[in-house]
């Protein structure tokens, strides 16, 4: 240590002395400061002397017994003859049995009747819950096991050359050293006191060096919600500052949109009908709308912008449509053309990085023609075009609109925050309102979070008459019933997808939670090639040996990729093993079965997303869940695929039972992985949300609020996610 006074913005270099491998390792953390060593929480906390009692324990839980040991007996086993001996513990709660491999000397050292502490891992086995090879200590009686250490030991993520011990060493030196003012906290005190959250300094000391585990939950709690408060005082300032503008109050007719919708040839769903209701009453009142419209894909999101749409173009105004692809913006701008080429006088546009086109040409009435840029840019600005189609060229400084009143984003979980924004700055002066639109089934506090600003609106329906996926969770000894189903089906010409968890058995990388988006590019770690390759190796040799199988994952060099998928367009490939992360762009509509392997490792809506893969043909489709676990819960779990009306309620479903690593991979959103934990705690995420609204209600420029503030500027320069 080189400095007796810290204070928490000096780098950490200068406060301790550092080899260049620490060096290396605090910059891959991303530690530069004192505050940043301070914001490395630990990631858990090993309780050397956390007793449980026995009643209380679950399979899988590494845990310490106390108790009396009974019924010892040591035997060898008959086939693989090993030594094994066996016990029982009990305590007042229960009685728990215990197994210990090739340790014959035990039968001279335990009586019947020890008293015994246990450390060990329990275990499910036919007989119920046991613990297998537990390390042990002997008491004389009941009273000596309150002396055993319970002053939980903080563990930090390492990394090479910074270990855990090193990062709380030095967090410890610095909590010494710094001096007491520089913990300026943030949060209001009133709402400290309100929710019983410790302070900055107390929360500190106490997530880095708890004397006890609840006192660093507590500290965790507050860290969370300080999280979820900074998000909510950020979206709703924009909100607020939105609404102070100019905006677009239009008038509905809704005589005229009923005979609109009477003109599509399908019927809508009762949730399009309300969605478009909302919008529609949102339209009428004195503020800019401001709207998510999250529903799976399918659901029909684009009729709801077309209905929309139409009520902007009956009062004479403008509408922006923005697609995160070409292919997309060209599918749009061929929808609107087909649902509004008998409106007189309408003009649809579209733009793009590659071409501009407008709708109708000047030669023929229903067909759409290409039109130079600046053409396109010039009735847009002059208020001719009344619907502008488009990619991100839709934001370019150079598009300007005359009376943009109804900004649409599609898919808008592919723009940054700050493009959502900018599509919102196209008038000079006034606010458009703003129909946001998504697929991602994400739970409902998690999109209260990050969209703050944004009212919800739930496609919770699809339209009648589509099909479900047929969907089995199929437990281990009938897995070659699902083969034989697959079977069938290729028989009849159909083919299908074998999807392989990315990590082999046994490995522990995927208990931390981080499953892999299926939306982004393929990549992943070795091991998961292993199993994609021996899944192929078996299925290839042993079960579908006269079919045509290929493999597909993330490091096949881009041409092998595309002439694999292109194979399997033309169906000259059967079935595709591949890894969870198969392509966006790979859409066969004659692959009508899907089989995911060691299922129990992803997230339901993640599993949701992959089925949704062979929902795209008229064909009945078939998705076969395998996992590796018959515990009872993996399986309730899993069937939860099958009663699920949609990917939301699924997502909303492992929020509660798994906890919020299972979205998607939590990096996704940009929230730390306390604050996607506190996500948990709807009512943490409401009061967070009600304190920032009202403190803003009263001080909107945070004058009386000077860390906050501060606070404020460090998370929006932070904001890594967009
Ligand atoms: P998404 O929500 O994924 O954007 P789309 O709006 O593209 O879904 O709709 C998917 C398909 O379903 C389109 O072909 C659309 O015309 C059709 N569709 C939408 N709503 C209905 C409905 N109520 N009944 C029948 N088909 C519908
Ligand atoms: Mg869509």
């Amino acid at each position: 240590m080189r400095q007796d006074n810290v204070k928490l913005n000096d780098l950490v270099e200068n406060i301790f002395r550092l080899s260049p491998g620490q060096k290396k390792g605090l910059a891959k953390l991303k530690i530069r400061s004192a505050l940043d060593l301070l914001r490395h929480f630990p990631s858990r906390y090993e309780v050397p002397g956390e007793m449980k009692n026995i009643a209380d324990i679950a399979s899988g839980e590494t845990v310490f017994l106390k108790g009396k040991m009974s019924g010892l007996k040591t035997r060898r086993t008959y086939r693989k003859k090993i030594n094994l001996s066996e016990a029982k513990l009990s305590d007042s709660t229960g009685t728990i049995n215990i197994v210990w491999f090739n340790q014959p000397y035990l039968a001279k050292v335990l009586k019947e009747g020890d008293f015994l502490v246990l450390n060990g891992r329990v275990s499910e086995g036919k007989k119920g819950l046991y613990l297998a090879n537990p390390s042990f200590e002997f008491k004389n009686s009941v009273s000596e096991y309150s002396e055993i250490p319970d002053t939980p030991a903080p563990i930090y993520g390492e990394t090479k050359g910074v270990t855990s011990r090193w990062l709380n060493l030095s967090v410890l030196k610095i909590l010494q050293k710094v001096d007491e003012s520089e913990f300026n906290d943030f949060i209001p005190e009133n709402i400290l006191k309100k929710y019983h959250l410790p302070d900055l300094k107390q929360a500190m000391r106490n997530i880095h060096n708890p004397r006890a585990l609840k006192n660093a939950e507590a500290a965790k709690k507050r860290f969370a919600f300080e999280e979820i408060f900074l998000i909510q005082l950020a979206r709703i300032r924009e909100r607020i500052f939105r609404n102070l503008k100019p905006r677009f109050a239009l008038s509905v007719d809704y005589e005229d949109l009923k005979n609109f919708t009477a003109g599509i040839p399908f019927k809508l769903t009762d949730a399009q009908r309300k969605a478009i209701f909302r919008v529609a009453e949102d339209f009428k009142k004195n503020e800019a709308m401001g709207r998510l419209l999250e529903g799976d894909v399918g659901s029909g999101k684009t009729i709801v912008a077309l209905a929309c749409a139409h009520i902007v173009i009956q009062n004479g105004f403008q509408t922006a449509y923005m697609a995160p692809t070409e292919i997309l913006a060209r599918q749009h701008f061929d929808t609107f053309i087909k649902y509004f080429k008998n409106i007189p006088a309408i003009k649809i546009g579209l733009i793009t990085s590659s071409e501009c086109k407008k709708f109708p040409s000047k030669v023929s009435k229903s067909k759409s023609t290409h039109i130079s840029k600046s053409q396109i840019l010039k009735w847009a600005e002059n208020g001719e075009i009344q619907i502008l189609v488009g990619t991100h060229s839709l934001i370019q400084k150079n598009v300007v609109f005359k009376n943009l009143a109804l900004a649409v984003i599609d898919e808008q979980h592919r723009f940054g925050v700050r493009q959502r924004l900018k599509i919102t700055q196209k008038n000079s002066g006034r606010v458009p309102h703003l129909l946001s639109m998504t697929a991602t089934p994400i739970p409902r506090t998690l999109a209260l979070t990050i969209y703050g600003d944004l009212d919800l609106t739930i496609l919770d329906e699809m339209p009648a008459g589509r099909k479900q996926v047929m969907t089995y969770v199929v437990p281990p000894a009938q897995r070659s019933r699902a083969y034989e189903h697959i079977r069938e089906e290729i028989k009849k010409g159909r083919q299908a997808f074998v999807v392989c968890p990315r990590i082999e058995a046994g490995s522990e990388e995927l208990e931390a939670g981080n499953v892999q988006n299926p939306i982004s590019n393929f990549q992943s770690p070795t091991p998961i090639m292993k199993a994609v390759k021996e899944e192929y190796d078996k299925l290839s040799k042993e079960i579908f040996p006269e079919y045509e199988l290929a493999i597909l994952h993330g490091k096949l060099l881009p041409k092998e990729k595309e002439k694999t998928m292109t194979d399997f367009k033309e169906g000259k490939i059967d079935i595709l093993v591949t890894t969870s992360v198969i392509e966006v762009g790979i859409d066969v509509p004659n692959a009508n079965c899907i089989l995911i392997e060691g299922a129990d490792r992803f997230g339901l809506a993640q599993l949701h997303q992959m089925r949704g893969r062979v929902l795209r043909s008229e064909e009945q489709a078939f998705c076969f869940i395998l996992s590796e676990s018959s515990s009872e819960k993996t399986l309730k779990r899993l069937a939860a695929l099958k009663q699920a009306k949609n990917g939301f309620e699924l997502a909303e479903y492992d929020l509660k039972f798994r906890g919020a690593g299972e979205l998607f991979g939590s990096r996704q959103w940009g929230i730390s992985d306390l604050g996607m934990e506190a996500l948990k705690n709807i009512k943490m995420v409401e009061a967070a949300r009600l304190e920032a609204a009202d403190l803003l209600k009263q001080d909107l420029g945070l004058k009386k609020y000077p860390f906050l503030k501060q606070a404020m500027k460090n998370y929006e320069n932070n904001l890594h996610w967009e």
